[in-house]
């Protein structure tokens, strides 16, 4: 390929796509999308042809749409009225929380919204639960993992993500939404080998590197602030973004939500494997003006991020210290029904349920919040170790 081919293939790679869009009406969805992929020269990706598109959106846990909590069923139903007119077989789905069984899948999207528009687009709910193991052999952190069957065998994955607030990694949009490749049980294991935010982003990488999505889309019409990406508040933003750059795409996420990209994990180890220049410069933004939308002020923070003393002084601050000063999960009783996700879902098997409410054991917590991303009831607080026992 001649340099100014590779040049212009390169800049055509870090292009992100920003289409303000009002509202969920279908056909305001479907116009915006269909912007999307002119401003990106992605045309081809909706060319009339075959083979099977999987759709990837965030479906964490079961949320009616106008929760926030995941991707908002009408960006899917549109994208495949799109893909199945232009004759692809269609399927969508993700590997909610812990789950695993294909019961659990049909009624998360059912009480989710999804089963009923996106069928009647053309597409289908995809109930398969089954994992297969695939191997990473050039991968930073991971070399092996168990990714979704159905996933795994689509020609073509388009990665469809929601704009939120994250407890452990600030932020979930493009690369984080591929975690839900992995069936439920195996996040677990994942969150226990890296639980550290710097650590386990390397394996997000990693992971998002594997899937190859030939497109990625965050909803960011409505996202979430506050303590996400379950238990936060929706907000309003009004726009949709498009790249065939996750890391370009989570860029402008993170620039949308007014928070700065350095300030991602997720963004930082991007730039640190020259994913993404180091000062993030070279994204380029087309269609409508990002700073139009840009939050003010910005989302509220997922999280307690570290405390700069633990940030400034890490190993040099007193154990007794850091317990204080650390984030940890709290069960408010009040609101606690005792169902017992937090515990199937703590992959330090650190939630005791034997009274029937759970208890953390403090010693074994490895601080991934798990327990606080799948509690049905918004039970599970995060605090500094000081606030703990308050
Ligand atoms: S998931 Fe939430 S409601 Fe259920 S037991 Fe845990 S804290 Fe209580
Ligand atoms: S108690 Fe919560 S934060 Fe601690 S390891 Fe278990 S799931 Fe993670």
């Amino acid at each position: 390929m001649p340099d100014s081919d590779r040049m212009n293939k390169a800049r055509d790679d870090r292009k992100v796509a920003v289409v303000a869009c009002p509202d969920y009406d279908p056909a305001h969805v479907r116009a915006a999308l269909l912007r999307a992929l002119t401003l990106l020269d992605a045309g081809d990706l909706i060319a009339p042809g075959q083979g099977s598109v999987y759709l990837k959106p965030n479906i964490v846990m079961a949320g009616p749409p106008a929760a926030a909590i995941t991707t908002h069923p009408a960006v899917v139903a549109e994208l495949a009225r799109v893909l199945s007119g232009a004759g692809y077989t269609v399927m969508a789905g993700d590997c909610p929380g812990f789950y695993s069984d294909s019961p659990s899948l049909r009624r998360i999207y059912r009480q989710s919204g999804y089963t009923e528009p996106v069928e009647a687009a053309g597409g289908h709910m995809c109930d398969d639960a089954s994992g297969v193991r695939v191997t990473l052999p050039d991968a930073a952190a991971l070399r092996e993992i168990q990714m979704a069957a159905a996933m795994r065998g689509a020609d073509r994955i388009i990665n469809i993500a929601k704009l939120k607030t994250h407890s452990l990694m600030e932020m979930t949009a493009a690369v984080k939404n591929l975690f839900g490749v992995v069936p439920g049980v195996h996040k677990a294991e994942l969150h226990a080998r890296f639980p550290r935010a710097e650590d386990f982003a390397e394996t997000l990488l990693d992971l998002c590197e594997h899937v190859g999505a030939s497109l990625h889309i965050v909803d960011a019409i409505v996202g979430m602030e506050g303590p996400g990406p379950t238990a936060g508040t929706p907000r309003f933003t009004g726009v949709l973004l498009a790249g065939r750059s996750p890391h370009a795409v989570d860029v402008a996420a993170a620039r949308l939500m007014g928070m700065k990209p350095e300030s991602m994990p997720l963004l930082r180890r991007a730039a640190a494997r020259g994913l993404l220049s180091p000062n993030f410069s070279d994204v380029v933004l087309v269609g409508d003006p990002l700073e139009r939308f840009i939050a003010d002020p910005p989302y509220k923070s997922g999280g307690l991020s570290e405390h700069f003393l633990l940030r400034t002084f890490g190993r040099l601050v007193p154990a007794r210290m850091k317990a204080l000063l650390r984030t940890q999960p709290v069960v408010l009783g009040n609101l606690c029904v005792g169902c017992g996700c937090c515990a199937r879902a703590c992959p330090a098997r650190a939630i005791d349920m034997s009274s029937g409410r759970p208890v953390i054991d403090r010693r074994s917590c490895i601080r991934c919040f798990c327990c606080q991303e799948l509690c049905p009831r918004r039970a599970v607080e995060l605090r500094r170790g000081w606030r703990a026992g308050k």
